[in-house]
């Protein structure tokens, strides 16, 4: 807003709006662009103003002595009460920040040549945007640095002596500024004085003269760097032939904020612009971007040069490029977009499958979002050294390996579910995140949330098989243990520095984002969802997004008609637009979602039954704090929730729905019933405890038919009752009591959360060395589970889902020394010895057989060799979990140097590596002691808010359960803190270590007497 729109607003009446206007434009004369409220000869300024126009207006012939009076108080009130702040605060935040920062440079930061650096802020000004970048890059992959420039085409909003940009460690040898006149004349630019101030990331062009507003310039810029060592920004990655030789390639990854690391650029979400891409190489490379190749020009000394068509409007975090020697097998659409996938030569037989998921879900995601995937081609490539599972790229999708392909030979069934998942959640960013982009990184779950959730829509209906809907109830339990803690936050969450940023990206972004969406969808119908995010991505296309734009296209209830651009249609003329009717009941989609999205936690929904009626009543969940603790009444404080309860009942098995919005209500139930089960399906996301006789009856009806209940509900009724175990509302024997049943459940899921749970226990157990409940935890399971463990086949026949249980059961079997299990195991391990591991043992068994093999030294080392052989990644993931399950402490830490030193195992697999010693009783001081003892080693291979990092200190510090070990990470915490470093998950950690010793003083001797009386 202007200022001369700014003042305009204020005024209804004509009269005065010219008058207003006069005034101002004398204020401007007067004052020119200085800040009014600082100093006192500015007031007095104004007051020459107001009495020169004054004097004006009374010298006019045309009014009277009377209107005269009224006209000079009604003026004075303005200018004094209204009009002078007005003015302060417009000249306040309109003064153009090269005048703040000629006037005080003192307050402005030093670059790094000790120049006054003129912007302050971590986000850039908005008063230049960039409209079109031309980028040059050529990569040398011998000496693993590159050269590269840029033309970006930016437009000036706001007059300005200064153009602020990021960059990140590179060498910018030249800048010029050319006005149009000068490209269109091939007049020389105006060499730019470059300031850095590497602790915002950002540099500074200074431009020798001011560029006017509303005109377009074109920045040049020469610059060079080093291949990043890394995961990201422009880095280098290896493969080894089968041949035995390394070969190197260049690759990006970008997202959050690492473009700048390869080209100096307006690197935010918001500042979309259009990218013409050419990148360099050698006659043996291919180079991929996010466009189709135009043409290859060839230079002078054999080098080619391709030329990439231009990008769609577009984020700088989804530029891509690849210079490599990889091979891909290729598919079309039946909308004619032609899908690759790439992979380096030796892995190319392990595409197939990626091939064909890729084409069957990017057809189902033009149809369901009823918008064509916009871009000519999609490459998806495996990228041997990756950070992440994958990155949405627009055009270009990069992939872990094990993300990607797909060796029937050694992939089991968990990896399919895994490959298929990961492909259709970046394929869902092509839409969500690239077509319609968050704002900014607080709403990254706009981007991850979606792409989570729609890996459930898309995966059901082009993969039924999978049965990913019961997957996904555990995307959504996964999130519940950190959000059940203090240290949680809320979805939408403010994210300045790029740390903080990085740390956006966990399960709260991803898993709760979906788990709202999921409860949202099944409070609206499918179909009403559907319409919604429809009319969101087409009404926002190419443009950016925020959590209140999401809420308006969800809550329009259309089902028939357009969605015209962007307006909203009515089903019911009497509402707003973001009002539903909802059982009689107006419903306020934003008000509702809003007290789940800006507020952290999970609520937990307490039930009273007495007759007839129910008597309802919202807490906040929280893990660890119970009622009586002196602290539970000040942390829930100010929590409240629109929760869309569902519920059954015993008699009546429809599903019920009513919303509580306030702290308790009252349900009145029609008929008599003896039980009933809140949370249908599990699709909502709250805890619940049935207080008095609630969970007796429902243990009962478990005991006598189990069917009577829906399998997710049952499902939901294991996962819920140990929750509150850990919040003190259940003990822990009735926890266990309701498993009883599961020797009679079919469903796996079920079977596999329950098994969950007790082996969970186990590990506690063992970990801790408490022997007697660990024997009799082991002889319990193995009694208790022998059926469904000895009705295992060691194959890979049935649903994925037996699958899975098979894996589970017969891990756990062996883990716990099973004979029978032992035995099979060995003998099938000491064929693929005889074989030299050409033996195709069923992928499903695969890391079981493995993992027996790699107790005797012997077997041990065969599959340290055959680990380096391997062409398939999901093999060698299975061989490295076995590797780490020794007990032998010295071939433990062989695998941590070997990580480290990255040659024979990837430093990519070091954060899991460390995350499986851990988990191993003999491994996991060892693990602990060597992140404490290598953290500056590690921050030179991870970034501190990288998945890697956090998942090294979660993975080594989360399951201490003793007030020793909790010291200890005290102790460490504190030392980085001092240092500087700082991360949220270290908050996570030491929320989590007291409630495990506290889980153990509490339960252990519950469990104990439990066990007594059932083994
Ligand atoms: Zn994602």
């Amino acid at each position: 807003m202007t200022r001369t729109e700014g003042i305009k607003v204020l005024c209804c009446n004509r009269r005065l709006n010219q008058f207003i206007k006069t005034l101002f434009k004398s204020c401007v004369t007067y004052l020119e662009a200085i800040w009014c409220c600082e100093e006192l000869r500015d007031l007095v300024w104004i007051i020459l103003v107001f009495y020169r126009i004054n004097l004006v207006f009374h010298s006019s012939a045309m009014v009277k002595p009377r209107r005269k009076h009224i006209f000079n108080i009604y003026t004075g009130f303005y200018c004094s009460v209204i009009i002078l702040p007005q003015i302060c605060i417009c000249s306040l935040f309109s003064t153009p920040p090269s005048d703040q920062f000629k006037k005080h440079p003192e307050a402005f930061p030093v670059a790094t040549n000790r120049e006054p650096f003129p912007w302050r802020e971590l986000r850039l000004p908005s008063m230049v945007i960039p409209l079109h970048y031309d980028l040059f890059v050529h990569p040398n992959l011998t000496s693993l640095d590159f050269v590269a420039s840029e033309k970006i085409e930016v437009l000036v909003r706001d007059a300005t002596q200064f153009i602020i940009l990021h960059s990140k460690d590179l060498e910018i040898m030249n800048a010029a500024l050319h006005s149009e006149e000068d490209l269109r004349y091939r007049k020389p630019g105006k060499k730019l004085n470059v300031l850095s101030y590497p602790a915002h990331q950002q540099i500074a062009l200074l431009v020798p003269e001011t560029l006017m507003a509303d005109l377009r310039y074109y920045v040049v810029i020469d610059f060079q760097a080093k291949l990043s060592d890394g995961f990201e920004g422009f880095y280098k990655s290896t493969y080894r032939t089968l041949d035995g030789e390394t070969r190197t390639i260049a690759v990006t990854d970008f997202e959050p904020t690492e473009a700048r690391t390869a080209f100096p650029c307006f690197d935010e979400p918001l500042f979309k612009a259009n990218f013409s891409i050419k990148i360099r190489r050698e006659r043996g490379h291919i180079a991929l971007s996010n466009m189709p190749k135009i043409k290859t020009v060839e230079l002078e000394g054999g080098l080619l040069e391709d030329h990439f068509e231009t990008t769609v409007k577009m984020s700088t975090y989804l530029v891509a490029y690849i210079v490599c020697d990889f091979k891909s097998v290729s598919g079309t659409t039946t909308s004619g977009v032609k899908v690759s996938i790439y992979a380096s030569p030796d892995k190319w037989s392990q595409t197939h499958y990626a091939l064909e998921a890729s084409l069957k879900l990017l057809a189902f995601y033009e149809n369901y979002f009823d918008i064509n995937y916009p871009l000519p081609k999609l490459d998806l490539v495996a990228i041997p050294d990756f950070g992440s599972g994958a990155m949405e790229n627009w055009g270009l999708i990069t992939y872990r390996e094990t993300s990607l392909l797909f060796d029937p030979r050694t992939s089991s069934a968990s990896d399919k579910l895994w490959v298929t998942r990961v492909i259709a959640h970046e394929l869902a960013h092509q839409w969500f995140g690239n077509l319609v982009t968050m704002e900014w990184w607080n709403d990254i779950w706009l981007n991850e949330g979606f792409a989570t959730y729609m890996e459930l829509i898309s995966v059901n209906a082009t993969y039924p098989e999978l049965q990913i809907d019961n997957y996904f109830l555990d995307v959504c339990f996964e999130v519940i243990k950190r959000d059940s803690l203090n240290s949680s936050h809320p979805i939408s969450n403010e994210a300045k520095t790029p740390t903080q940023i990085h740390e956006m990206f966990d399960a709260v972004s991803y898993n709760k984002g979906a788990c709202i969406l999921n409860m949202l969808k099944d409070f609206l119908s499918e179909e009403k969802f559907q319409k919604g995010i429809i009319h969101y991505l087409k009404k926002f296309s190419f443009r950016n997004a925020k959590n209140d734009d999401l809420w308006s296209s969800l809550s329009n209830s259309c089902l028939e008609g357009d969605f015209t651009s962007g307006g909203f249609c009515y089903s019911d003329s009497k509402m707003t637009s973001n009002t539903l009717n909802f059982l009689g009941q107006n419903v306020e989609v934003k008000e509702m979602m809003t007290t789940w999205t800006l507020q952290k936690g999970i609520p937990l929904v307490v039930v009273n039954q007495e007759g007839h009626s129910l008597r309802l009543r919202q807490e906040r969940f929280l893990k660890g704090v119970f009622k009586e603790d002196p602290s539970w009444r000040a942390l829930q404080e100010g929590y409240l929730w629109h929760i869309p309860l569902t519920y059954s009942t015993s008699s009546s098995n429809g599903i019920h729905r009513y919303i509580l919005k306030s702290k308790t209500d009252t349900l009145v139930l029609p008929e008599k019933t003896s039980w009933v089960k809140f949370n249908v399906d599990s699709n909502g996301y709250y805890i619940v405890h049935y207080e008095g006789h609630g969970w007796d009856q429902l243990i009962t009806q478990l005991t006598q038919n189990h069917t009577l209940l829906r399998s997710k509900d049952r499902i939901d009724l294991i996962h819920d009752a140990f929750q509150l175990v850990s919040a003190g509302r259940l003990t822990l024997d009735k926890a266990l009591d309701l498993t009883h049943y599961l020797q009679h459940e079919t469903n796996v899921l079920a079977i596999l959360k329950g098994l969950e749970y007790l082996e969970s226990f186990y590990h506690m157990m063992e970990r801790r060395n408490i022997s007697d409940v660990t024997e009799n935890l082991k002889h319990y399971l193995l009694r208790y589970f022998k059926p469904v463990i000895d009705a295992q086949s060691w194959s890979d026949e049935g649903s994925v889902w037996d699958r899975m249980l098979r894996t589970a059961l017969l891990k756990l079997a062996c883990h716990l020394n099973h004979a029978p299990c032992i035995r099979k195991a060995t003998e099938l391990f000491s064929q693929w010895m005889e074989s030299n591991g050409k033996l195709n043992i069923p992928t499903d068994v695969l890391k079981i057989v493995y993992s027996v093999g790699a107790q005797t030294t012997t077997g041990w080392n065969s599959l340290l060799e055959h680990y380096e052989l391997s062409v398939s990644g999901a093999e060698k993931n299975k061989i490295l979990y076995a590797l780490s399950t020794s007990k032998h402490q010295e071939k433990l830490m062989k695998l941590i140097e070997l990580a480290m030193e990255g040659k024979v195992i990837k430093t990519q697999d070091l954060a899991s590596l460390l995350h499986a010693i851990a988990r191993n009783p003999k491994g996991q001081q060892l693990a602990w002691n060597f992140v404490r003892e290598n953290w500056t080693h590690l921050l030179k291979k991870f970034d501190l808010g990288s998945f890697a990092m956090r998942f090294i200190i979660s993975g080594t510090t989360s399951h201490f359960s003793s007030k020793d070990e909790l010291q200890e990470v005290q102790l460490f915490f504190e030392s980085l803190k001092a240092q500087g470093s700082h991360l949220d998950i270290f908050q996570i950690v030491l929320e989590t270590i007291p409630k495990n010793i506290e889980w153990l003083e509490k339960n252990l001797p519950t469990l104990r007497t439990w066990l007594l009386v059932k083994i």
